[in-house]
């Protein structure tokens, strides 16, 4: 037996490995399972070059807990070391490796997200135990060799009787880290950071009904069999050609990477790209609630199957983080801090990558199937909306693809739409005006109104359609929304201008005056219109700009950023000056009654534009009801 001692400058290193990796403990499990399956593939490549003149066969991984014996074993059938290698890769190796990731950890490099997940390698083990046992054959024809090393830089290494090849871990796990010895604790981790390695894991056995054999009655129990508890499925659908994989494939993997996922994903996107970066993987569509806050499947980040973390931002557009999935590259760099993962130049090709493709199948889906594509629409639209208010690239793409829905259920491409408005819907200044309402049900007889007249009115309803509506103002020449309940509507070139007013101009100026003196709210403008008979006597409309201010306040962003905090209300009442109701407003002798008569009027506008609220709406009704009594 020979003892020894690493050579690291500080004189215990394993107390700072503890301190500074507190909460990530658990990933020793994941850094032993990474080199037995390094081990394993660097055999296997060996073999298929001739180099190593061993059989293969076919290697798995064990995790074994002894609870009793407080052991962790793992196992392996890899190239294992002879003792030259365990000096030098364990000793050497791994112990410089540990120190230079502590120097860098305590200088500062500390950062929330991906720092700390890769790079301690071996001596994470220490993390969890306090002795660690190698005991190793390699495939050359050499010995096997014990090593053991209890924390301190001092070890020792001696002879091994192990007689096959691979490497075997003993971790004794220390007593603060005794949740590691029960099983359901390591199932939960190999689950985690394994279910997809390359190399089968077992762990423990598990019980196989088999097939009755013949003859057998109906109450005889079906045979059993105890079979290896294989954790892991080394071969991902992402792993392998989309020629490959039929629909089926893709659900079902859906269903492995969130088995609690009842509903069907939308559609899948598989990546592949091996020039100018190494990326796979598979992309899903997920159906989307307006409510954005529930979002616990996330896509999920691996490094050659390996599963590195669930948060993926900084290297996907944040758009899409929406989605569901898997990414593998061995590309992104992992030791350094989400700020600089942000400005590195291989994750911009990564995400602009990935934006590109994802519009791209969107834009496929949109040709090939497009009555298809308008049923997801509302599903889908969240994504694209916000991706086309986030990512330039991906705004130009969605030209081709990105609908406008109208109330009356039919879906406009900007083209489409541009050409079917462009002669009813333009203003004094030939810009292209298009409606939309925001709620079918609260603006229904603004939408009324406006169809009447023969105009087209969108439907635009998700949270952030004020910010998109903006964004397309501003890039696209001559075209604004207004919505529905908006002044700009009469402004279009369609108005009625063959009504004439029944009143005089003295009879005008003095219903202005009487409406003038009963509303006292100053943030109502009253302005007389001549429109058909039969259209509302009173409406009240909103300046669009103001009210996108307010709406856009309260999605966070945009108006915010103007300093525009508290904007005033501001209403225009247009009141109907041919209707039967305002003529006998004006010609009502007692101006008691009058002032009933423009009151009640008013209320009911507001009303309708879903104004009038708490104590004004209760005295409405009573008043209401004294009224019809
Ligand atoms: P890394 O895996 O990043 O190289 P580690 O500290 O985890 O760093 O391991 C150091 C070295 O020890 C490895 O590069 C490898 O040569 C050797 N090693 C570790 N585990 C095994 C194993 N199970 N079988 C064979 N060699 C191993």
């Amino acid at each position: 037996m020979a003892t020894g001692k690493i050579n690291v400058s500080v004189d215990n290193i394993f107390p700072l490995i503890k301190k500074f990796l507190y909460s990530d403990h658990e990933i020793f499990l994941r850094e032993l399972v990474s080199n037995a399956t390094d081990a394993t593939l660097k055999l296997k490549h060996l073999t298929s070059i001739g180099e190593a003149k061993v059989e293969y066969g076919n290697p798995m991984i064990e995790v074994k807990v002894d609870k009793e014996g407080k052991k962790i074993h793992l196992i392996d059938q890899g190239i294992g070391m002879t003792e030259e290698e365990v000096k030098k890769y364990i000793n050497e190796v791994a112990f410089s490796g540990a120190e230079e990731f502590l120097n860098k950890y305590e200088d500062g490099a500390k950062d929330t997200g991906i720092i700390g997940h890769f790079g301690l390698g071996f001596y994470s083990s220490f993390m969890v135990a306090n002795k660690v046992e190698i005991i190793t054959k390699s495939y050359k024809d050499e010995p096997a060799v014990h090593w053991s090393c209890d924390g301190s830089p001092k070890f020792t290494i001696k002879k091994a009787k192990k007689e096959d090849r691979g490497t075997e871990i003993v971790l004794h796990i220390a007593e603060d880290s005794t949740e590691f010895l029960e099983e359901s604790r390591i199932t939960e981790l190999l689950k985690k950071y394994n279910k997809f390695m390359p190399i089968p894991i077992k762990f423990g056995t598990k019980t196989e009904t088999l097939p009755k054999p013949e003859g057998a009655k109906e109450e005889d129990p079906a045979p059993t069999k105890e079979v290896d508890n294989i954790i892991n499925n080394p071969n991902p659908a992402w792993t392998k050609q989309p020629t490959d994989l039929k629909d089926e494939d893709y659900s079902g993997f859906y269903r492995e990477l969130y088995p609690m996922q009842f509903e069907e994903p939308l559609f899948h996107i598989h990546l592949n790209v091996d020039y100018p970066f190494n990326l796979t993987g598979i992309l899903y569509f997920p159906k989307l609630t307006n409510d954005l806050n529930i979002q616990k499947d996330r896509i999920q980040l691996y490094q050659n199957q390996v599963f590195v973390t669930d948060n993926v931002e900084g290297i996907v557009p944040e758009f899409l983080t929406m989605l569901r999935g898997v990414i593998d590259s061995p590309d992104i760099p992992l030791n350094v801090s989400r700020s600089y993962l942000q400005t590195d130049g291989a994750v911009k090709k990564i995400s602009s990558y990935i934006t590109r493709k994802v519009a791209d199948k969107l834009n496929s889906l949109f040709k090939n199937n497009r009555e298809d594509f308008e049923q997801k629409w509302n599903d889908i639209k969240i994504v694209i909306e916000y991706g086309m208010l986030s990512e330039e690239k991906f705004f130009e793409k969605a030209d081709k693809f990105a609908l406008y829905p109208t109330v009356d259920g039919a879906y406009f491409t900007f083209e489409e739409l541009q050409e079917k408005i462009k002669d009813t819907q333009t203003d004094k200044d030939e810009k292209l005006v298009v409606l939309y309402a925001s709620d079918q049900e609260s603006q229904h007889s603004y939408i009324g109104a406006a169809k009447a007249k023969g105009y087209e009115v969108l439907l635009m309803d998700s949270p952030i359609i004020g910010h998109l509506m903006q964004k397309l103002e501003t890039s696209k020449e001559k075209l604004s929304f207004a919505r529905v309940d908006a002044d700009h509507i009469d402004n279009l070139i369609k108005k009625d201008d063959t009504q004439i007013s029944k009143l005089s101009d003295e009879e005008k100026e003095k219903l202005k005056t009487n409406l003038e003196e009963v509303i006292s709210d100053k943030s109502y403008t009253v302005q007389l219109e001549a429109m058909d008979s039969d259209a509302s006597p009173f409406i009240i409309t909103e300046p669009e700009f103001m009210r996108r201010m307010k709406d856009m306040q309260k999605t966070g962003g945009g108006g915010g950023m103007f300093g525009m905090g508290g904007m005033p209300d501001m209403y225009n009442l247009i009141v109907n000056t041919n209707h039967e109701l305002v003529g006998e407003i004006l010609n009502t002798k007692t101006a008691k009654k009058r002032e009933r008569l423009i009151n009640q009027s008013i209320d009911l506008a507001r009303l309708s534009k879903g104004l009038l609220k708490g104590e004004e709406l209760t005295n409405f009704i009573k008043r209401s009801y004294e009224m019809v009594k």
